[in-house]
């Protein structure tokens, strides 16, 4: 189970296991009033050079585990949904990938993208790439994992 939350990513890199989580409330699962933490969960973001500590917490009464991440990202991912969704609209607008970031991620978010605009809108979506993207966000999705 994932709970995204608003997290200073700089601030989480600094004090790493001293960050101040939040606690959720209750289990999202069983709605249990009573969640403790559970450790760490290691994970890399753009721009960290070493991975960030994520932190968990467990329900005791039916055992869910409780993941918390950064919002603003997709779960597996290390950059941002708005660069993600800016590479999509450079390339596109420009036929170009956005400088700064191997073309080779920006190719696999892009090969996913349209793989996915295939599996739910069929071939004949005429709308373009960003308002596929946009749209996938609305369902909540993520539009470029390779998951379908
Ligand atoms: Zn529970």
């Amino acid at each position: 189970m994932i709970i995204f939350v608003k997290v200073k990513l700089k601030k989480l890199f600094k004090k790493k296991r001293n960050y101040p989580w939040p606690r959720p409330e209750s289990c999202p699962r069983c709605s249990n009033y009573k969640v403790w933490g559970h450790g760490y969960a290691q994970a890399i973001f753009d721009g960290y050079e070493e991975p960030l500590m994520l932190k968990l917490y467990r329900c005791s009464v039916c055992g869910c585990v409780i993941r918390l991440r950064p919002s603003g990202y997709f779960k597996r991912f290390q950059a941002k949904i708005t660069t993600i969704r800016s590479c999509i609209s450079h390339k596109e607008k420009l036929s170009k990938w956005l400088s700064g970031i191997p073309p080779t991620r920006q190719r696999h978010w892009l090969r996913a993208l349209q793989r996915r605009i295939k599996a739910y809108l069929s071939d004949i979506w005429n709308q373009g790439l960003l308002k596929a993207f946009d749209h996938f966000m609305t369902l909540g999705h993520v539009p470029v994992t390779r998951n379908i």
